[in-house]
């Protein structure tokens, strides 16, 4: 399925260059969903011989800046100021929309987090273009340096391809966890540039009275996860689940119905409308693996499902099948494990 944003007003095209980043940073560092729109803003930009131009901004830039460089960013421009400490969409919003209209990047990403999908939408009315939001899969066409922007769409059965032919920066957002982080290279060569940023008053009209973290299960960046799925028939099941993370130092994932029973937490779900997880190992118990579950956890390296159903649809995408009862393979798993370690 392909989709086109079209323009009322076709733009001079051939003014646009290059792809800009925008890297959501939080207390002096560059979170992971932005360091994830490095490698595939490198990995494009490179494809059409052009640069990647990582933004960044916050009270004070010097590490962030030297950080994106080092992760792969060929230019990198960091706005300081004591208002750019916490995210404020206007100020941010106006500061990088002025940078697009000098700098005109033929294509802008921004991680889908909560603050980029609130930025991204207003860059886009302001830059009169279109977004496409959510993306899973990118990459450009190297005649055209058209993005082809490609996100689930129908309840994950289908792949929507949206092109926007005639505004420019193509912009999309990506979602969180899908593209890997890249390999830091301290040698790195990049050109850097810090901006003391000067903030209209009248832009500041939110204060932020102070910054309190949820507390969530980042399963993003988890090395091992154990997951449980309605097969574990009630919530105390999860107990058993616990066991084996503790034993291997895993986190909890968990289907999108558990979740729905009040089994467990929702900073717990995997998934399309979950969080979207890539771990060395990925084990599933009692998960049937269902399109919208695999979207969140297919790109694990290696992938154990425990299922009594031999057809379970996670078996076709399993390194491992342990086709049994869960509530049996469990505790053997764990006892197993701990002698191991004994
Ligand atoms: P089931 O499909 O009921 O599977 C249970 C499995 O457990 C079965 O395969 C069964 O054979 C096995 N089993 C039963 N007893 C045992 C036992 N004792 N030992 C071992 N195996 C056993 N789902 C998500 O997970 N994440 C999402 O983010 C998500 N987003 C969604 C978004 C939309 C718009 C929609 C429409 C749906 C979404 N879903 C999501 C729901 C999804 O479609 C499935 O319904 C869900 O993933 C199924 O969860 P499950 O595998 O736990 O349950």
């Amino acid at each position: 399925m392909v989709g086109l944003i079209n323009a009322e007003k076709p733009e001079n095209l051939d003014d646009y260059k290059n792809v800009m980043v925008f890297l959501e940073a939080r207390d002096g560092k560059i979170k992971k969903p932005g360091l994830e729109m490095i490698s595939v803003g490198a990995s494009m930009a490179h494809k059409v011989n052009e640069i990647l131009i990582g933004i960044t901004f916050g009270e004070k830039v010097g590490t962030m800046v030297k950080e994106a460089g080092e992760y792969g960013c060929d230019r990198v421009i960091g706005y300081e100021s004591p208002d750019l400490k916490d995210f404020r969409t206007i100020p941010y919003a106006t500061l990088l929309s002025d940078l697009i209209q000098e700098l005109k990047p033929n294509i802008l990403l921004i991680p889908a987090t909560r603050n980029g999908r609130d930025l991204a939408s207003r860059i886009a009315v302001r830059s009169r273009t279109g977004v496409t939001a959510d993306c899973t899969e990118l990459d450009v066409d190297p005649n055209g340096r058209i993005l082809q922007a490609r996100r689930p769409t129908y309840g994950e059965s289908t792949l929507a391809e949206i092109l926007c032919r005639s505004h420019r920066p193509q912009m999309a957002t990506a979602r969180p966890g899908i593209f890997p982080v890249p390999e830091r290279n301290k040698d790195a060569k990049y050109e850097s540039e810090v901006r003391k940023a000067k903030i209209k008053k009248e832009y500041l009209k939110k204060e932020v009275v102070d910054f309190r973290p949820k507390t969530t299960v980042d399963l993003t960046s988890a090395k091992y996860i154990v997951s449980g799925g309605l097969g574990l028939g009630k919530a105390s099941g999860f107990k058993l689940i616990q066991e084996v993370a503790d034993e291997i130092g895993a986190y909890v994932g968990a289907s999108r119905p558990t979740v729905d029973m009040g089994w467990i937490g929702k900073d717990h779900q995997v998934g399309q409308t979950g969080q979207s997880v890539r771990p060395k190992l990925y084990i599933a118990c009692g998960i049937s693996g269902k399109a919208q579950h695999l979207m969140g956890m297919k790109l694990s390296e290696n992938i154990v499902s425990i299922n009594t159903d031999p057809e379970a649809e996670i078996n076709s995408i399993s390194d491992y099948i342990i086709n049994a009862d869960l509530y049996e393979v469990l505790p053997k798993l764990t006892d197993a494990i701990r002698k191991k370690k004994a």
